[in-house]
């Protein structure tokens, strides 16, 4: 592995810290023949929409792109689940050639009336762009005659990155945003954006925020309803955890109703403590919120404590290899594995933006490797020549780690367990002594 070099295309996304002046070259198109481990701006888009739990989601596709399921993000949902079913309008050959409008038109009308749902989410997929279907023009006229949002996510999967299927996703939520009635909300209130209830972590989150005396008036999207959307307008505070997927909207939200927003993470000890004091300090005048905030914080440390203690002491010392979606998700698995006493050898993210990477280059060590939109050889050759002993990152990253005979734990949509919040840190941790510790990784040792 040691005796491979990346493309010559990608060698401006790739930097060793220490050892040449830092100018990431990133947000493009991802280079032709790298084998990207991005996904399309489809997906993009979906992940983000998809935990909205009552409304229709209806790929208008070939069957193939709707292999993205609920399993992709298996946010959890405290009441409906329409969103665990996967709606396909099933192009063939005959739409693609005569047009696919008729068959959307007859999917959601016949969905609709079936389901009953509170809006609906038409995803428009490669080769709907291809073809030309009008899909605003069929959701239009679905709206009008069933009478609930009916809202065309143009999403073609070929258009961009990842990030602008964040994007089309933000621009459905618009829609929304802003037809709901506010009056009964307060003033000490916000909403969580990108938030999306993996394992139910939107639960532990909202829960801290009650236990502080503060309002939620909507998630979005984890355990997310329509009507919820529609009153987000009211809230006096957006607090964005996945910054990559919802600043946009953050920033959206402060132009047309003036409602300020922060950047906050619920992953480790210290950034879900600071996430917490922050938003405390949003409401500044009602000096009570701070105070029950430090008690909350001082509590759930307490109780956690004894057992990161346990792992630390196993885990100080060990190699941690980082590759997530969102650049501000590595800020805090750094801080995080600081605290279990392991190093980060490579940290890369898929839609990193400029600023994230200089932090990120701040926050790591020499020698550590920094990477944007990387393919599996890239991965694969830095978690064997920085002798990782952990690779941390997502479905598409789990077979790399094993191939290379490391322990893996997952930090994206398809996990089952929270890691978000304080005891979200103890189930991080426990997961990462476990998979490190794992004796079959002594049997492979001699393959490497
Ligand atoms: S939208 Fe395009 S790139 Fe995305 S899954 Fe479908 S065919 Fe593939």
């Amino acid at each position: 592995m040691s005796t491979f070099s990346p493309l010559k295309e990608r060698e401006k996304q790739i930097y060793m810290k220490g050892e040449a002046p830092f100018d990431m070259t990133c947000d493009t198109k991802s280079a032709a023949g790298s084998v990207s481990q991005r996904a399309c701006v489809f997906c993009g888009s979906r992940v983000v929409l998809y935990p909205v739990a009552d409304a229709l989601h209806l790929v208008h596709g070939p069957i193939g792109c709707a292999a993205y399921t609920w399993d992709i993000r298996g946010s959890l949902s405290s009441g409906p689940e329409l969103h665990r079913k996967s709606f396909s309008t099933d192009l063939r050959e005959k739409q693609v050639i005569f047009g696919g409008e008729t068959r959307l038109y007859r999917s959601l009308t016949e969905l609709i009336d079936r389901y009953e749902p509170k809006a609906a989410f038409v995803y428009a997929t490669c080769i709907v762009g291809i073809i030309g279907d009008d899909v605003s023009a069929v959701c239009k006229k679905v709206a009008a005659e069933k009478g609930i949002p009916v809202i065309p996510v143009h999403s073609e999967g070929f258009k961009g990155t990842k990030k602008d299927g964040y994007k089309a996703a933000c621009d459905a939520l618009g829609t929304l945003i802003g037809t709901g009635d506010t009056s009964a909300i307060g003033k000490i209130s916000i909403n969580i954006l990108g938030e999306f209830n993996i394992g139910g972590e939107s639960w532990i989150i909202e829960n801290y925020y009650k236990k502080m005396g503060v309002d939620v008036v909507s998630v979005m999207t984890g355990d997310s309803r329509v009507d919820k959307i529609r009153k987000a307008h009211g809230a006096s505070l957006n607090v964005v955890q996945c910054s990559g997927s919802m600043t946009y909207l953050a920033k959206m939200m402060e132009e047309k109703y003036g409602i300020p927003y922060i950047r906050v993470s619920y992953f480790g000890i210290e950034d879900t403590a600071r996430a917490l004091y922050d938003v405390a300090a949003h409401f500044s005048d009602r000096p009570d919120i701070m105070e029950k905030t430090k008690a909350l914080v001082h509590d759930e440390v307490s109780v956690i404590h004894p057992e990161i203690k346990k792992y630390r002491a196993y885990l100080t010392g060990k190699r941690a290899a980082i590759y997530v979606g969102g650049a501000f998700k590595a800020f805090s698995l750094i801080k995080a594995l600081k605290s279990l006493g392991m190093t980060t050898i490579l940290a890369g993210s898929q839609t990193g933006s400029k600023e994230d990477y200089e932090i990120l280059k701040d926050m790591c060590d020499d020698g550590t490797v920094i990477v944007d939109d990387a393919n599996p050889l890239e991965l694969s050759k830095y978690i064997v020549d920085k002798k990782a002993d952990l690779f941390i990152g997502g479905v598409k990253e789990r077979p790399v780690a094993y191939k290379m005979g490391v322990g893996f734990c997952d930090h994206n949509h398809e996990r089952k367990i929270p890691l978000a919040g304080f005891e979200g840190m103890v189930h991080f941790a426990r997961e990462v002594y476990g998979t490190v510790k794992s004796p079959v990784w002594g049997l492979l040792k001699n393959e490497r």
